[in-house]
């Protein structure tokens, strides 16, 4: 990889230097001429990203071309966790109930929860209100517009800060995310494993070095790169079967050159699952259900059925031990089989139950009789109560 002298990069793209000591192919990547000049891959990609961008509901701008950074934060967190077209709907649901950083900070938390409800990972949803509150607080309802500043607040790491900062404000600092760095393994033909940290330093590196060439009278250019940067690998430079053919980079990619694209980069290291078998108990009366507010583990704060993780006693006597029905018979209780949900790293097989009350019997676990629809639901518990409720 070609390092040039960096000016006007963050001191902290520029400390990892001399730690790294990758195997990167610079003197091919010179010899072969593959990248002449530092200034042309940012330069296509700027021109392709114009031509070929998706129309999509965060990609607002002002007459400057800076995004706006309240859309670009909500969308980027959504985007962390899942794929575009999945967030569309969410991200306008939100836009609809939360237009600005004001209403957002001022909202109550359980509609907060409500609105990214289906999404998964609530505690980002948690983690954005708290920075809500911080900008209400410290910025007025603005945004802080450097990187730096903005890491500062809940839930924002290096990948968030680095997206609002250019494409709002126009630093020039490299996003770098898995399309990133998949984009960049690629072109120099990198050997390293999609999670390895050498992979994510010296494309940070080959990013600061991209941000020196552009033109410096164009604000809207380091966002405009970086968008480019992540749109080519989640249009073109597909993980499985890269579109080589339609991409603006194929005369500078290595990868290409050697036949090695959809090999680079390497894979991770497989994934250690824990498996769990649980129990759930859906208490009804009417359209009413028992449900309790989940403390830890995964999705706290969201409502769940009650359930138990199954040990020696048998799916059904956990159902009814739940609730301390242990004096009803398991033949009230209605079988729904069972439902399969990961979350994080745990696999869960949930056997699901129902049991019809005509009175809501007092509880002292915690639980509630709630309307499903008035709370927001964990994604396990959307799943169980679909199935009982079918
Ligand atoms: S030429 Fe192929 S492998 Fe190289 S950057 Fe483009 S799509 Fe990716």
């Amino acid at each position: 990889m070609v390092l040039l002298p960096i000016r006007g990069v963050e001191a902290a793209d520029n400390a990892v230097a001399p730690a790294f000591k990758p195997r990167l192919p610079s003197k091919s990547v010179a010899g072969k001429g593959c990248i002449v000049e530092q200034g042309r891959i940012p330069a296509a990609l700027r021109v392709w990203f114009a031509q070929q961008q998706r129309a999509l509901p965060w990609r607002v701008a002002n007459a400057q071309g800076m995004r706006d950074p309240y859309r670009t934060w909500i969308a980027e967190i959504m985007l962390q966790q899942t794929r575009v077209e999945a967030v569309i709907p969410y991200f306008e649901n939100f836009l609809r109930v939360f237009p600005d950083a004001q209403t957002f900070a001022l909202a109550a938390e359980v509609d907060v929860l409500r609105a990214w409800s289906g999404l998964g990972y609530y505690r980002r949803a948690r983690m954005l209100h708290a920075a809500a509150a911080l900008l209400m607080e410290k910025y007025q309802g603005t945004f802080p517009p450097t990187a730096a500043a903005l890491r500062a607040l809940p839930g924002i790491g290096a990948y968030t800060a680095a997206a609002i900062a250019s494409l709002a404000f126009g630093e020039r600092i490299a996003v770098v995310d898995g399309n990133v760095k998949r984009v960049v393994a690629r072109l120099f033909a990198w050997e390293l494993a999609a999670d390895d940290k050498q992979l994510e330093l010296a494309a940070r590196q080959q990013g600061a070095v991209w941000m020196a060439t552009l033109p410096l009278d164009e604000l809207a250019a380091a966002g405009q790169l970086n968008e480019a940067m992540m749109e080519l690998g989640a249009t073109v430079c597909l993980p499985r079967n890269p579109l080589c053919d339609v991409c603006p980079l194929r005369e500078n990619c290595l990868a290409r050159q050697a036949g090695r694209a959809a090999q680079l980069p390497l894979p991770k290291k497989a994934k250690k699952w824990v498996d769990l078998e649980m129990v759930f108990l859906v208490h009804r009366v009417g359209e009413r259900v028992l449900l309790a507010q989940r403390e830890g583990g995964w999705s706290p704060g969201l409502f769940e059925p009650p359930s138990i993780l199954l040990a020696q006693q048998s799916p059904a006597q956990a159902a009814l031990d739940l609730q301390g029905l242990a004096t009803q018979s398991a033949a009230a209780l209605q079988d729904h089989g069972v439902v399969r949900h990961t979350i994080t790293h745990h696999r869960i097989r949930a056997f699901v139950y129902s049991l019809v009350a005509t009175t809501e019997r007092p509880t002292t676990s915690g639980a509630q009789w709630l309307d499903p629809a008035s709370v927001p639901l964990t994604g396990l518990a959307s799943k169980v109560l679909r199935c009982t409720f079918a």
